[in-house]
């Protein structure tokens, strides 16, 4: 297996120590990607890995799996109109981070790595730490002494080490930097392309939901969202779906792709402010503080690809305060979704929004993370 860079294309062997390219600190992509095919879905498999055939990972890997992804599409008025949302929130560990990670361990263990780092401010962090333990791999977590208590206490539990970082979320990147120059593997969820590659199912399962029967594929033509709503932080979830939508596009299951519909907070709109100024990268912004704790992050590693994706599919990205976040907390939950802040972005985009036709929204994190 090859990784090539997605700045300046160079191609190396992939290889666990080198998490991004030596020539210019670019993420690195999978040489080969995968295609999707409808006939090829295991239908037996209740988790993502019913698309196994469409998920790259080394030769001869084992599946580190625990029944991640299948999540239900649940039907529901919300803000005045018909939404989907994707319970992305009832994963293992309890966010959807659990998608990238089962990928991302996987390969992990078919390389024979035996001890592993990442850093998060928490749901990467806590899902990183099941799925090692899950797999037998020592797992350490760089991560801001401030993150939630609920979310430190997550990872902990499971048996990982806990390095508390004082100061930004920049400086648990920093430290972990540090620790990779010491022979540390760094197993970044936000650098690793095999994060997208689980991510990618998200698009999959809607289709598949949406639409009902995976071999029909005359009834599945029409059977792509209009809107695509979800959080973006590094925007993991945001790219697998829009990577997800273009491979069941080039397998012409969709006929068209949905518009991608990008939700930041106020305290942190590196990729709204983008939008907004019609710019192909994000620049540097003033951090400020938010509830939406977990998507605050103000230099999104593949801001040029999320950019492009916005664009590409007459999306927008747009910016909730925190006002609008607690109250859209409140709504989801009075109708039986309980979801973290960071998470209710998406409901305080929705009730913003006026959004016509078929509108799936994704549900990132459980509220018990965050109970109060
Ligand atoms: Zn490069």
């Amino acid at each position: 297996m090859r990784f090539t860079c997605s700045s300046c294309h160079v191609s190396t062997p992939a290889d666990p120590r080198v998490w991004r390219c030596v020539q210019c600190g670019g993420p690195f992509e999978i040489a080969t990607r995968k295609a999707f095919a409808a006939e090829s879905i295991d239908a037996r498999s209740p988790s993502l890995w019913r698309y196994r055939s469409a998920i790259a990972l080394p030769e001869g890997g084992p599946m580190v799996s625990m029944g991640e992804g299948m999540t239900p599409l649940v039907a529901t008025d919300f803000g005045g109109r018909r939404v989907h949302f994707k319970l992305e929130y009832l994963a293992p560990s309890g966010s959807f981070k659990d998608r990238g990670t089962t990928v991302l361990i996987s390969a992990l263990k078919g390389w024979g790595v035996e001890r592993a780092a990442d850093d998060s401010s928490g749901n990467a962090g806590a899902s990183f730490a099941a799925y090692a333990a899950h797999a037998g791999i020592h797992a350490e977590v760089f991560t801001p002494a401030h993150a939630s208590p609920a979310k430190l206490a997550q990872i902990e539990i499971f048996g990982a080490t806990l390095h508390r970082i004082e100061g930004v979320r920049a400086k648990a990147t920093e430290a972990l930097e540090a620790a990779t120059r010491e022979g540390m593997v760094y197993a970044s969820h936000a650098w690793s392309p095999f994060t997208l590659e689980g991510t990618k199912t998200v698009a999959y399962e809607i289709w598949e939901q949406l639409t009902g029967r995976a071999s029909d594929t005359a009834a599945l033509a029409v059977g792509g969202p209009d809107y695509y709503v979800s959080p973006i932080g590094q925007g993991s979830l945001f790219l697998g779906a829009y990577r997800g939508f273009k491979d069941l596009q080039a397998a012409g299951a969709i006929s068209r792709l949905p518009k991608l519909i990008g939700v930041q907070s106020a305290g942190c709109p590196p990729i709204a402010e983008a939008v907004r100024k019609g710019l192909e990268r994000a620049a540097p912004i003033q951090q400020q503080p938010s509830i939406a704790e977990g998507i605050a992050l103000a230099r999104p590693i593949r801001d040029r690809e999320i950019l492009a994706a916005i664009q590409e599919t007459d999306g927008t990205a747009i910016a909730v305060s925190d006002s609008e976040i607690h109250a859209a907390r409140h709504a989801l939950a009075r109708i039986g979704l309980f979801v973290e802040p960071t998470s209710a972005v998406v409901g305080a985009a929705l009730l913003r929004l006026s959004l016509q036709g078929t509108v799936v929204a994704v549900l990132t994190g459980s509220g018990l993370k965050s109970p109060v």
